[in-house]
């Protein structure tokens, strides 16, 4: 937290499950503020209970938001500072916060995250998948047709996709998962740092048939394996010179044409000249 911490909007990452997963400097930053904004004050008083801070909220959610949120800002220009906390893991991911964001950064208003724990990156490290290049994907629509035009987008996605699920539509998405995109790993990622935690490492078929009847309850995220790299074609040195034959027909001189053919094939040029002349 900056020494003087007036006039900023704080962005506080809070617990996806486990209390004592709130870091310290969470602690210490709800303690310091003049207010917080809470996407559901009732869930957020429990958390200010549980680390004996008493502080004044408003709410701020997806339909108040335009409203609160200049009403935030007024007061952060003010002089007041503010932390924005949503009711688990990090605001702005799939949970408001982000238009207040580029609200302050409209008004020029200082913001400072302090980070904390979030569904999506917990899920992928324990995914078992590859975690070099991933995307999140959020949660899908319930709409039929958007839902299918996205997951179509996603049908040559090389990098691990991570979406949000809620239990009672896992059903309709396991099988939309299969449908689109085939038997591929699939990790469904339960109830994370929670008592029950559960981490499934599956595939989209064993899932769909396994999951389908709708047993699999509390909260989840499913981290997909990402589609297959397209191998370069490979080619033989029958093609190479052929390729290269092709090209002294066409008028071109043969060492010039088993160079060529060479940078297409990858074999070396002197080897494709030799069984050309
Ligand atoms: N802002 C939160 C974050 O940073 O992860 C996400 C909020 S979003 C409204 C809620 C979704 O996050 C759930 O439907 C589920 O997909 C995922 N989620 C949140 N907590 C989770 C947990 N403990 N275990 C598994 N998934 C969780």
């Amino acid at each position: 937290m900056s020494m003087d911490n007036k006039g900023i909007l704080y962005v506080v990452g809070t617990p996806i499950g486990n209390l004592s997963d709130l870091t310290p400097r969470a602690a210490k930053t709800l303690e310091q503020v003049d207010f917080i904004a809470a996407e559901d004050t009732r869930v957020t008083l429990k958390l200010l209970n549980h680390l004996g801070i008493k502080k004044p909220m408003m709410s701020y959610f997806e339909h108040n938001k335009q409203f609160r949120g200049e009403l935030i800002c007024k007061r952060i220009l003010e002089g007041e500072s503010c932390a924005v906390v949503t009711d688990a893991g990090m605001p702005c991911i799939s949970d408001p916060g982000e238009e207040l964001i580029k609200q302050c950064a409209e008004y020029g208003i200082k913001t400072e995250v302090v980070p904390g724990p979030s569904a999506v990156i917990s899920a992928l490290c324990v995914s078992g998948l590859y975690t070099g290049r991933f995307t999140f994907e959020g949660f899908l629509s319930v709409n039929k047709k958007s839902r299918r035009e996205h997951l179509l987008t996603l049908v040559n996605e090389q990098r691990t996709m991570i979406f949000y699920e809620a239990p009672h539509k896992l059903a309709n998405t396991l099988k939309d998962f299969y449908d689109t995109f085939g038997d591929r790993r699939l990790t469904i990622a339960r109830e994370l740092t929670k008592l029950h935690e559960e981490i499934i490492r599956t595939t989209t078929r064993e899932a769909f048939e396994r999951f389908s009847d709708g047993s699999l309850k509390g909260e989840m995220v499913l981290v997909l394996e990402g589609a297959p790299e397209v191998k370069e074609e490979e080619y033989t040195l029958s093609d190479a010179v052929s390729l290269a034959m092709k090209l002294v027909e066409e008028g071109a001189k043969a060492s010039d044409a088993a160079k060529e053919a060479a940078k297409v094939t990858g074999f070396k040029k002197n080897e494709i000249y030799r069984e050309l002349i």
